[in-house]
């Protein structure tokens, strides 16, 4: 019976110091991803499975930010780093260990939009914005799943599981924005950042002017007479804009034209806008409103 005692004992006392440094790990098993809607996206992956940190906090814009010390320690501690594109967020790419992996790589050629104007936008080809169409999220989602099964081996099945429920819930997801963007199949918009275009693309809006000409440049006095000009060849709808930037250029077109200014946000993270689909909702509601 003593024997017994002690044997379970040793036993009980080899599985806990094996335990131990187990949860240890476990605890510090994370990724980061840059952006809210990435973190959104690789949520739906990683389930419970792997905890994932977003390092731009809500309102701050993509085009501006800098990573401070802290967001760089947890870079080095993270099993991997999701990051947009080389050009828009590469920074994530550079100074630190862990893993990266640059999202717009992933997905097929045929997807991705070039930029109306790449020396205007972010300085590079490619719109890096491809999060807001969800059939590209879709064409994404092997190589994310890929990219978590190469830093953990053991969950694979768990991701690709999670991925393929993912997978018809953007199907989903799909067609009933396109029920709700039914009567806006055409439609033309001004947007101030154009941050839409894979969105307008799948369903057939139009972005028939950008007010900011230059990536983080408020327009001129000249750019907006032009615009005003286009309004007047063109029935724009609405002119979209999102809450970071500055409202002045919108509200001088708007005054000129009389077209009503809407919100959308692409960014999410915020105000009920969490969920990847409850972003994608939310942008698809608002513009729905601003079709007359
Ligand atoms: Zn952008």
């Amino acid at each position: 019976m003593l024997q017994h005692l002690s044997q379970y004992l040793f036993l009980l006392f080899t599985v806990g110091s094996l335990l131990i440094p187990f949860s240890r790990i476990c605890a510090e098993k994370f990724i980061v991803a840059t952006i809210h809607p990435a973190s959104a996206i690789l949520k739906e992956i990683a389930g419970s499975r792997i905890t994932v940190h977003t390092l731009i906090r809500p309102g701050n814009s993509h085009h501006t930010f800098d990573p401070t010390p802290s967001d760089m320690l947890k870079m080095k501690r993270s099993m991997g780093i999701f990051f947009i594109s080389r050009e828009l967020d590469g920074w994530a790419a550079k100074n630190h260990i862990s893993k990266h992996f640059e999202m717009i790589q992933m997905l097929p050629k045929t997807y991705l939009l070039e930029l109306a104007d790449s020396d205007h936008h972010h300085g590079h080809n490619l719109d890096p914005h491809f999060w807001m169409d969800p059939l590209t999220v879709k064409a994404i989602l092997p190589g994310l799943t890929g990219a978590l099964c190469s830093i953990d081996l053991s969950g694979c099945r768990i991701y690709s599981a999670n991925a393929t429920r993912f997978s018809k819930k953007l199907l989903n997801l799909d067609a009933e924005i396109k029920k709700k963007l039914k009567t806006s199949y055409g439609k033309k918009f001004f947007i101030y950042h154009s941050s839409l275009r894979y969105f307008f693309k799948r369903y057939g809006l139009r972005e028939t002017g950008v007010l900011e000409p230059v990536t983080g440049s408020e327009p001129t006095p000249r750019h907006i007479a032009k615009l005003i000009l286009l309004s007047k060849k063109q029935k724009v709808q609405a002119i979209l804009t999102e809450e970071l930037y500055p409202i002045r250029s919108a509200k001088m077109l708007s005054e000129q034209t009389g077209l009503s200014i809407v919100m959308v946000d692409p960014a999410g993270g915020r105000n009920g806008r969490f969920k990847y689909e409850e972003i994608l909702f939310y942008n698809a509601d608002q513009i729905a409103k601003a079709v007359k």
